[in-house]
């Protein structure tokens, strides 16, 4: 059983809130890999508000020097890492002076993530979050996971690692941060359904004739959330849902037909959890990340946020509707993925990563992004090509192949679609 569940159907001793600040002795050492992104603002945000409670380890980026340097001073981290080296010279400059070591390149990324952080925020986007993400469940952090792509790449082998390390996992994307707080409502023997709701992205009342020539300007503007630029256009095309299945499904250890999606353009309710008995216990909150971060952050305590409160009179309106299979069908495919199973997913979200490139670049229609990713299974499977994965190398290689075959079906699609 996976930690994350068994942790959900378990009372939880839960301890007086400390007051602040923590003795240096008592502080968390958090490492936030992927730092300068969206999910790193909002962690970084929090830490800032907490003075003297948390130590910060190490801050990871891809290139941007300057934003993770004034990351790392505004944290006093011990530990600043570019992926690229191109970024390395700008970040050390940047640094000099101050007591915040800098590295480097894959290797470094892998030494941020295994240097001893109590807590690790992994925050990198796409499948290249994997293997960092590894190396901190490997060492039995408290990994608090807001990439997806690690439980859609690799979720079997990646929850088992985390079970065999002692690791604990913690859902940051907020419709399954919702689903384990709810689950912590009733056994988990007790639990019938799991609903993830979708706010149905900026395109949810738009006509099939208009979704055609959506631009990545309309994709980019989510009406709720503010997000990397990937998980917002796929949130557009709601592959993102299509995602968070296969999350949900190996976070929890669910069935397929035991995870159902809910458009709700409000995104106040964000996941419910249906018991045997027919109580159906929600989690709601505004749409801010910082609430369900906050809550893997002080787990199992609580701690404040500079969240806008929830005030459901002026809400007033929560509505529902079901997903609409014609108009986004990413939903139904990636159900189709999920039962295929094996390599599926990782092709899945390999060929996702590919089509949302070059769809942000203007050079496939939005149509065309899950035309390719429904191309590239089916050639992955025509070439034999969707077998498990044995490892992780096994899933780097299927990720990578996915990639070169998406590349090379582009032209098709391209004519397809115009
Ligand atoms: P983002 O694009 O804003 O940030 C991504 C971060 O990863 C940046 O710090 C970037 O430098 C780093 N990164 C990207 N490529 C890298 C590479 N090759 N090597 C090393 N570092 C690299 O993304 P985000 O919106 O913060 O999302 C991060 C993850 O969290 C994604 O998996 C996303 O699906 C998930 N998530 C995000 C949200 C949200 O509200 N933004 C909600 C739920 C889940
Ligand atoms: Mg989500």
């Amino acid at each position: 059983m996976p930690r994350a569940a068994s942790l959900c159907g378990k009372p939880v001793t839960v301890t007086l809130a400390r007051s602040e600040p923590a003795s240096a002795a008592e502080r968390k050492h958090i490492t936030i890999l992927g730092a300068t992104g969206s999910i790193g603002a909002s962690t970084v945000d929090l830490i800032k508000r907490s003075p003297g409670r948390y130590r910060v380890v190490a801050v990871t980026a891809r290139r941007n020097a300057a934003v993770l340097a004034r990351i790392a001073r505004e944290v006093g981290a011990r530990f600043a890492v570019v992926a690229e080296p191109a970024a390395f010279g700008e970040l050390k400059d940047l640094l000099a002076g101050t007591s915040t070591e800098v590295a480097c390149g894959e290797e470094a990324l892998m030494e941020a993530a295994q240097r001893p952080a109590d807590w690790v925020m992994a925050a990198i986007s796409g499948a290249i979050g994997l293997k960092p993400t590894l190396a901190a469940i490997e060492r039995g952090a408290t990994v608090a996971l807001a990439n997806k792509e690690c439980l859609v790449c690799a979720g079997s082998l990646f929850m088992r690692r985390a079970a065999s390390a002692g690791a604990t996992v913690l859902p940051v994307d907020s419709e399954h941060n919702a689903v384990f707080q709810a689950l912590g409502a009733g056994p988990r023997e007790d639990v019938r359904r799991v609903i993830l709701t979708a706010s149905g992205g900026p395109f949810r009342t738009w006509s099939l004739d208009q979704i055609k020539e959506a631009t990545p300007e309309q994709a980019l503007r989510h009406p709720n959330w503010s997000m990397g630029q990937r998980i917002t256009v796929d949130s557009a095309t709601m592959m993102n849902k299509g995602l968070e299945l296969i999350e949900a499904q190996h976070l929890f250890a669910l069935k397929p037909d035991e995870i159902d999606v809910l458009v709700h353009p409000q995104s106040v309710v964000h996941g419910l959890v249906e018991f045997r008995d027919g109580s159906v216990v929600a989690q709601l909150g505004s749409p801010d990340m910082r609430i369900p971060i906050a809550h893997c952050l002080a787990w199992p305590q609580r701690i404040n946020t500079p969240s806008t409160r929830l005030d459901l009179a002026r809400v007033r309106e929560l509505t529902f509707e079901a997903p609409d299979p014609v108009r986004f069908p990413a939903v139904s495919l990636a159900r189709r993925v999920m039962e295929t199973g094996g390599a599926a997913p990782t092709v899945m979200n390999a060929a996702d990563e590919v089509a949302v490139g070059e769809f942000i670049a203007g050079r496939i229609a939005f149509p065309a992004i899950v035309s390719l990713v429904e191309a590239t299974l089916d050639a992955a499977a025509a070439r034999g090509l969707l077998a498990d994965p044995s490892g992780i190398e096994g899933v780097v290689a299927v990720d990578h192949n996915a990639r070169s075959l998406a590349r090379g079906l582009l032209p098709e699609i391209a004519v397809k679609a115009s």
